[in-house]
């Protein structure tokens, strides 16, 4: 687990009450990201946790302004995202980069590994000539652990690790300040997770940068974030260090969401209780009044129907949206 000392550093992303809704006909509006408030430190990994569908990539995609925000604030070192102008927005998208979750997809098979890499620096015009271009080339390729011969080749000739390595050096090509890793690591062997997650780790320690670490369940933030954040239908459930988490999960949704992470040792496995998650994720189009997890909640009682609960501060830096937490 991190264990940074991040208690004199400064945020460097804040969002206030952050909205993204998508029309999607008829009238209908999906409210995949419904009041998010979040800050998160230079130098620290928040890791951002929930099942598909809970509005966490659409988190990463507005707080980098891949999608303008419908309500509420993003604030980036002083600045607010969704209110630059043209020339400070360019900046911005150069100290703000992202890694995608599937390696395959994600790399265009037609260009080559050196083109696909120096495809920002060619956007933001970032060298003077083709010497200097490829040179940062293959200082990334080789700070991610490839080599200069690898900038020839085209994606197809890698394995799925070396692949999100390209991913992760077409990131830092432009030496961002913040990247926002949507789920790097899930679409890899087991084998290979660890890698990149050291990969990442090491860079931070080394360049300073900081995360969003976007996964779908716990096992996989565990590791290398400082604080968690778990969503659910658009909503911060529960917020907190890694260790406050996994040790006192408060939440519910985040007990459940523990619960199912299988333990490694057969006999402990065997003799533990499973908090079985009832009910389908409702919706995120036509939300019910009163707490999002009310219908699969086991704990469930009538001020839940009638009234959300607020994301609050139960203890020091916990934070927690539940009627029965105090
Ligand atoms: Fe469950 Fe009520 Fe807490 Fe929601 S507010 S998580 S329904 S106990």
């Amino acid at each position: 687990m991190a264990t940074k000392d991040l208690s004199q550093a400064k945020n460097l992303i804040v969002t206030k009450n952050l909205k993204k809704y998508f029309e999607v006909g008829r009238g209908q509006i999906l409210k995949a990201v419904d009041g998010v408030s979040l800050s998160i430190k230079k130098g620290e990994t928040l890791g951002l946790v929930g099942e598909s569908g809970c509005g966490k990539t659409t988190v990463g995609r507005t707080l980098i302004r891949l999608y303008d925000a419908t309500d509420g604030e993003v604030i980036f070192d002083g600045m607010n995202v969704h209110k630059l102008g043209k020339k400070e927005l360019k900046k911005f998208t150069s100290r703000a980069q992202m890694i995608y979750q599937d390696p395959y997809a994600s790399l265009n098979p037609r260009m080559t590994v050196g083109d696909i890499i120096a495809e920002g620096l060619d956007v933001h015009g970032l060298y003077s000539n083709k010497k200097e271009r490829m040179e940062k080339v293959y200082k990334v390729l080789e700070i991610v652990g490839l080599n200069k011969e690898h900038a020839n080749r085209f994606p197809h000739e890698f394995s799925g690790g070396q692949r999100q390595r390209i991913g992760v050096a077409r990131a830092l090509v432009l030496e961002p300040d913040f990247i926002v890793c949507d789920e790097p690591i899930s679409a890899l062997d087991v084998s290979i997770q660890a890698q990149v997650v050291n990969l990442l780790e090491d860079l931070q320690n080394e360049l300073g940068l900081t995360y969003l670490f976007i996964a779908h369940d716990l096992s996989m933030v565990k590791h290398i974030s400082d604080r968690i954040a778990v969503m659910y239908l658009g909503s911060v459930m529960e917020l907190t260090s890694s260790e406050a988490l996994y040790e006192e999960p408060l939440h519910p949704y985040t007990q459940a969401l523990l619960s199912a992470i299988p333990i490694p040792d057969p006999e402990i496995e065997r003799n533990r209780n499973r908090i079985l998650l009832e009910g389908d994720v409702p919706s995120p189009i036509n939300t019910p009044p009163g707490c999002k997890f009310q219908n699969r909640c086991r704990y469930v009682k009538d001020i839940c129907r009638k009234e959300a609960p607020v994301l609050k501060e139960v203890k020091p830096g916990h934070h927690v949206a539940c009627h029965l937490v105090d």
